[in-house]
C-alpha cells in the first residue's frame, strides 16, 4: 500500500532523520556547552578549558583531564545510544552522573565538523585523534602526543541544518550571554575544578574571559567568576527544609516507606538584605539541584519575593543548590535533560519562604564559611 511505501522510502534516508534528532538533543550553544561538560565532569576531570573561536561560530572546544576513552569504546562513543554510564535500566532512578542516554556525541557528530582526541592514564604520552562519519561511525585514527584526558572539538556547528545556523548567527549576542552564564553556573558549583573559559576572534589573540582555581568551596568560585565584592555583600545560607509525605498523585509511591519527613537542604549565598550592590540582573541567580544548574522559576520568585520585603530597591544575588534525595525529582522528562521535576514542589516552596524569613531575621548568625 501506499503507506508502506511511504515509510519504506523514508527509512533509506537515515542521515536527515538522524539530523533531525540531534536537533532537538542539540538545540544552541548551551546545549553543546552542557552536554561537553558534563562528559568532563563524569569523567572525573579536575581541569576543564573550554574555548570558543568567533563565539563558537568557528569552533568549541572543551579539553579536559579526566579518565579518557579507552580503545575498545572507539567504535562506539558517536554511536546513538551508546552510553557507558547506565548499567541496567534501574539506574535511571538513582542517577549520579549528568549523561545517561548516549545522545550527546552522536548528535553532536551529526551537526557539525566533530573530532575527538583522548589519551587514558595507561596510554599516556600516546593520545589517539578519532574522526567519524556524520552517521557516528568511526572514519580513522590517528597517533599524537598528549596527556591523561580528553578534547572534542566541535567545528561549523549545524552546517547541515542552513536555517538552525543561520538563526545561531543572528542570535549570536544573545546566545554568546546565555552560554557564559551558564558556564559561570557550573564554574561556580564544581569545587576542586579548574575551570577556564576563553574566547578568540576569528583574527586575534585568546582571552581567558574567566576561570576557577581547584577551589574547596563555592565561596572561592564566586569569588574567582564574579570578585570578592560581589561576596562581601553574601551570607551563608544552609536552610533545611522538611518535607513530609504526603498524599498527592505526584507522590505517589515517592515518599518515604517508613511515612518520615524527608529533608532538603538549600545550601548557598544569597546577597545580605542589609547591603546590596545595586539590582542584580537574572544572570546573578544561579539555582541547581544537586550540582546540576536549572532554572527553577519557582524558587527565584519567592527568593525575590522575601528579599524585597526587606529590600524594595534591590534584587538580590543567588546562589542556592537544592540538595535532595534522587526519588523526589525526575530528570529525565526532556531530551536536553534541562527540565527537572520536583515532586511536592508545593511544600517544598512554603518551606523555603518560612526559612528564608529565618535566615535574614537572624542574619547575624551567619553559617561557618567552611560549610558552603
Ligand atoms: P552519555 O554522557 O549520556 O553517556 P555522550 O554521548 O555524552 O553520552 O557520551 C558517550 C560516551 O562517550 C560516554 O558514555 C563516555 O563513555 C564517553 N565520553 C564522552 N565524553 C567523554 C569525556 N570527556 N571523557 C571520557 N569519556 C567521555
Ligand atoms: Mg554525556
Amino acid at each position: 500500500s501506499a503507506t508502506i511505501k511511504a515509510i519504506e522510502s523514508s527509512t533509506v534516508r537515515l542521515e536527515p532523520i538522524h539530523q533531525i534528532q540531534s536537533g532537538q538533543v542539540i538545540v544552541d550553544l548551551c546545549s553543546v556547552a552542557k552536554e561537553l561538560v558534563e562528559n568532563s565532569i563524569d569523567a572525573g576531570a579536575t581541569t576543564i578549558d573550554v574555548r570558543f573561536k568567533n563565539q563558537g561560530l568557528d569552533s568549541i572546544e572543551v579539553q579536559d583531564n579526566g579518565s579518557g576513552i579507552s580503545s575498545h569504546n572507539y567504535e562506539s562513543i558517536a554511536l546513538k545510544h551508546y552510553t557507558s554510564k547506565l548499567a541496567s535500566y534501574d539506574d535511571l532512578s538513582e542517577l549520579q552522573t549528568f549523561g545517561f542516554r548516549g545522545e550527546a556525541l552522536s548528535s553532536l557528530c551529526a551537526l557539525s565538523r566533530f573530532a575527538v582526541v583522548t589519551c587514558t592514564q595507561e596510554d599516556a604520552p600516546r593520545a589517539t585523534k578519532l574522526d567519524f562519519e556524520t552517521s557516528g561511525k568511526l572514519k580513522s585514527t590517528g597517533v599524537v602526543s598528549g596527556q591523561r584526558g580528553t578534547t572534542v572539538i566541535i567545528e561549523d556547528l549545524f552546517r547541515n541544518l542552513p536555517v538552525r545556523r543561520r538563526e545561531l548567527e543572528r542570535n549570536i549576542k544573545r546566545e554568546w550571554g546565555k552560554v557564559i552564564n551558564l558556564l559561570n553556573q557550573y564554574a561556580c558549583v564544581q569545587t576542586g575544578v579548574k575551570f577556564t573559559v576563553s574566547q578568540q576572534p576569528t583574527k586575534g589573540k585568546r582571552m581567558i574571559l574567566f576561570s576557577t582555581k581547584g577551589n574547596p568551596t563555592t565561596r572561592e568560585n564566586i569569588i574567582n567568576v564574579f570578585g570578592v565584592k560581589t561576596m562581601n555583600a553574601l551570607i551563608g545560607m544552609d536552610l533545611k527544609v522538611e518535607l513530609v509525605p504526603t498524599a498527592g498523585p505526584l507522590n505517589k509511591g515517592k515518599a518515604r516507606a517508613d511515612g518520615s519527613a524527608t529533608e532538603v537542604r538549600v545550601l548557598g549565598h544569597v546577597s545580605r538584605p542589609t547591603h546590596g550592590e545595586g539590582r542584580q540582573t537574572p544572570d546573578r541567580q544561579m539555582f541547581y539541584v544537586n550540582g546540576r544548574p536549572c532554572g527553577l522559576p519557582q524558587f527565584a520568585k519567592v527568593f525575590n519575593e522575601v528579599y524585597r520585603s526587606y529590600n524594595a530597591s534591590q534584587s538580590p544575588f543567588i546562589f542556592a543548590d537544592i540538595q535532595l534525595d534522587t526519588h523526589l525529582y525526575d530528570v529525565n522528562v526532556s531530551p536536553d535533560k534541562r527540565t527537572i521535576l520536583l515532586h511536592d514542589q508545593g511544600q517544598m516552596l512554603d518551606n523555603l519562604r518560612e526559612s528564608l524569613v529565618e535566615l535574614f531575621e537572624t542574619q547575624d548568625v551567619t553559617v561557618p564559611v567552611s560549610q558552603v
